[in-house]
């Protein structure tokens, strides 16, 4: 009997951008594995090619984007998908929330219509159902007069507010899969937390899997079940949240969790990651965090490590570290 596949999983995937006429890698190999319910991190800083591979999960590439590689959702290749299965697809199996709530939702339109329109247009609702639907989702993720809230235009709620409304909108879909690409970059710290605790609240409920894109790695080991470290263009560590502090392998990810101070040790230093971040174009022959790692060899200058498993974590690193993160020096 064959087993399930998971409810997605990202395989070896390459992506290219014309860039000056030519195709340029921007993302080299990224594997992700995202079981029914499970909430899974991608983090990586600006750049690192996280954002276009969760774009990559819809469909929703730049035109002229090359595909290695493969997604699937379900077992479902979604670039096999044709345009109305992909429709289907995009409009009740799998919801995505943007960092920046303003740039998806039409300012000249109230959010009862932003809402209700994407029941109606897309899934075929009765516009009575869908008020009564989208009324009791925003009071799920904390807008209580929801009624008022509906009759506003964007610019009259905060970023926090207009999130939220982003957030009910997903939610109303009933997605199997939320995907949030950095959805609290943009906010204060106190928002910031009411909406994570939003969406983790939301995911509980629901059942619903997660694929959370952030830049900060202490984030999303409080509110995801696996992290995944994406650097340049390749995700370059895969492990258990609740190890990360202990278990971390590969530098890059020892240097993430370096190089911000610990929410629990008060004092902490903050120390940045030597160099500057590349870009998946500008990856060199071998290990592409070869110029910014303490543990560099000559080897991981003209040999580009290969994804190695080692127990329930993956780490593509020639030398990765074996001794917990304490006795290695990392102050995280
Ligand atoms: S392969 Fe070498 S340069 Fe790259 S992360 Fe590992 S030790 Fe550092």
């Amino acid at each position: 009997m064959s087993a399930t596949p998971p409810l997605l999983r990202i395989d070896g995937l390459g992506i290219d951008l014309p860039l000056d006429g030519e195709p340029r890698p921007i993302v080299h190999r990224a594997d992700v594995v995202i079981p029914e319910g499970a909430a899974v991190a991608l983090v990586g800083e600006s750049g690192s090619g996280k954002s276009l591979t969760a774009r990559a999960v819809l469909g929703l590439l730049p035109a002229g984007a090359r595909l290695h590689g493969d997604v699937a959702f379900a077992g479902e290749s979604v670039a096999g998908m044709a345009p109305e299965r992909l429709r289907r697809f995009r409009a009740g199996e799998v919801a995505m929330v943007f960092q920046d709530p303003r740039a998806h939702i039409n300012p000249a339109r109230s959010v009862g219509d932003f809402l209700i329109e994407g029941l109606t247009l897309t899934r075929g609702v009765r516009a009575a159902d869908a008020v009564r639907k989208v009324t009791g989702i925003l009071r799920e993720v904390g807008i209580a007069d929801a009624e008022r809230r509906m009759r506003q235009r964007p610019h009259e709620l905060s970023g926090g507010l207009l999130q939220r409304v982003m957030i009910a909108a997903a939610l109303a879909a009933e997605p199997r899969l939320l995907l949030a690409d950095e959805p609290t970059t943009a906010l204060d710290v106190t928002t910031q937390e009411e909406v994570m605790a939003i969406i983790a609240e939301a995911r509980e409920a629901r059942g619903l899997a997660l694929l959370f894109i952030t830049h900060d790695l202490e984030l999303a080991a409080a509110v995801c079940d696996r992290i995944v470290v994406m650097y340049a263009g390749s995700t370059v560590e895969e492990l258990p949240a609740g190890h990360l502090r202990e278990r971390a392998a590969h530098p890059y990810t020892r240097a993430l969790l370096s190089s911000r101070p610990s929410v629990f040790e008060a004092g902490a230093d903050l120390r940045s990651i030597p160099g500057r971040p590349l870009s998946g174009f500008e990856v060199p022959d071998g290990c592409a965090f070869s110029d910014r790692c303490p543990r560099v060899r000559d080897r991981c200058r003209s040999e580009r490590p290969a994804p190695s498993a080692a127990g329930d974590s993956t780490a593509a690193c020639h030398f990765p570290y074996t001794a917990p993160a304490e006795e290695a020096g990392c102050h995280a």
